[in-house]
């Protein structure tokens, strides 16, 4: 066993809920198979977040939590006591990289998903690795225990 250094929180955009695509339930049940799944490799996810909102679709148009804005981040800090400057923001667009630096956090991008699409888009300091492991392994060796 080892020592848990951090928290693992999830925030997704979930615009298809404005849009009418799916609901709130099928992504509550989205996140249960992906704690099944995660499960069986002894990992969990300690909370999950998502911005169910579209600026263009549904009844809320100028939310907080859709990223860019840190409204997610913000709400997970206030729920769970993070200092976000401790914390660390991993995500695989420019949305994402803008959420964590507003909310204070340190960005850092995965070249997974759209990551590889959005690298020019995130400034030179960003750390940028190939992978959610790389992601994992580099936080580890870049955080004081
Ligand atoms: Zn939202």
């Amino acid at each position: 066993m080892y020592k848990r250094l951090f928290l693992l929180i999830v925030g997704t955009i979930q615009s298809g809920v404005a849009r009418g695509y799916y609901g709130e339930a099928d992504i509550m049940a989205l996140h249960g198979w992906m704690a099944a799944r995660l499960a069986g490799d002894d990992a969990r996810i300690d909370a999950w977040y998502y911005c169910p909102h579209h600026p263009e679709h549904g009844e809320i148009s100028d939310c907080d939590c859709r990223k860019p804005f840190p409204g997610m981040l913000l709400q997970a800090a206030a729920e769970h006591a993070i200092d976000l400057t401790s914390s660390w923001m991993v995500g695989d667009k420019d949305a994402d990289i803008e959420a964590g630096i507003a909310a204070g956090c340190r960005p850092l991008l995965v070249r997974t998903g759209y990551g590889a699409r959005h690298e020019a888009k995130v400034a030179q300091d960003v750390v940028v690795v190939d992978t959610l492991l790389a992601a994992a392994e580099y936080i580890l060796a870049n955080t004081q225990p």
